[in-house]
């Protein structure tokens, strides 16, 4: 039983216990290439988190880990199998309800542990602070916390070389065989500034990745999926330690 998941723990513990802080893992449920599974995103946020928690808890912090949300924003991919989409405004609604729990429990402080990246938490954290003005609430997306260059040799964004080690290193009994593999190529769009990244639109999946990937997951090892995981648990966990410790009332020097 792990006394930072909440999941684990029981009243008999909870009854008297305060916590520092939530974290909330939310991942989706979507196509990850051909040889991924559809939860890819909540086992790397499952996992990272409990390590996170873990680390922060043996340095005296005392988070707690809140149950995965295992659906995420899958707008684009609608024709995909089974990609089981939640739309923002739900989000939004799920993220307010638990948000409520929390400021009236005392429980003021709230990060939100993004595993995948059609989620875009910024406008519905901008929008409960106004709500619930007690409440200091963050996000972190985990794949932009490091240089992932540094790591992985091929670029990408879904199911590839980054996603395919860490699940080689975490679930490797879930990984379908390197021959199963899809390239992972992707089509780029044909408005420059798209491409270029200062203006935005929804991809259609479906018509930029035959296999659902992006990204060449073909370099893919356990070795470096240990290494990103070790070093990204790591710098969240710093942070995390930081925010346990904050005091709300007096965040800026
Ligand atoms: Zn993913």
């Amino acid at each position: 039983m792990r006394p930072y998941i909440l999941a684990e723990t029981n009243w008999n513990i909870l009854k008297e216990f305060r916590f520092d802080m939530a974290i909330l893992p939310w991942g989706a449920t979507e196509a990850h290439n051909y040889h991924l599974p559809y939860a890819t995103d909540n086992i790397q946020a499952d996992c990272m988190t409990a390590e996170i928690a873990k680390q922060v808890w043996e340095k005296g912090g005392k988070p707690i880990v809140l149950p995965t949300i295992p659906f995420g924003v899958n707008t684009g991919q609608s024709d995909i199998y089974l990609d089981i989409n939640l739309n923002p405004s739900t989000q939004l609604a799920i993220l307010t309800d638990i948000v409520e729990v929390l400021n009236r429990q005392g429980v003021y402080k709230l990060l939100i542990f993004n595993g995948h990246g059609g989620n875009n938490f910024k406008p519905l954290v901008r929008e409960l602070g106004l709500k619930f003005p007690k409440m200091f609430i963050s996000f972190c997306f985990f794949p932009q916390v490091l240089n992932k260059d540094k790591y992985f040799e091929e670029q990408g964004d879904h199911a590839d070389e980054m996603e395919t080690s860490l699940m080689l290193y975490l679930r490797s009994d879930l990984v379908l065989p390197k021959e199963k593999w899809g390239s992972g190529a992707s089509k780029k769009h044909k408005i420059k500034a798209f491409t270029e990244g200062w203006a935005w639109s929804e991809r259609k999946w479906s018509e930029i990745s035959v296999d659902t990937g992006v990204g060449n997951p073909s370099k893919a090892s356990k070795e470096k999926g240990e290494l990103f995981f070790n070093d990204v648990t790591k710098k969240i966990g710093d942070f995390v330690l930081e925010v346990c410790h904050a005091d709300i009332e007096d965040l800026y020097e």
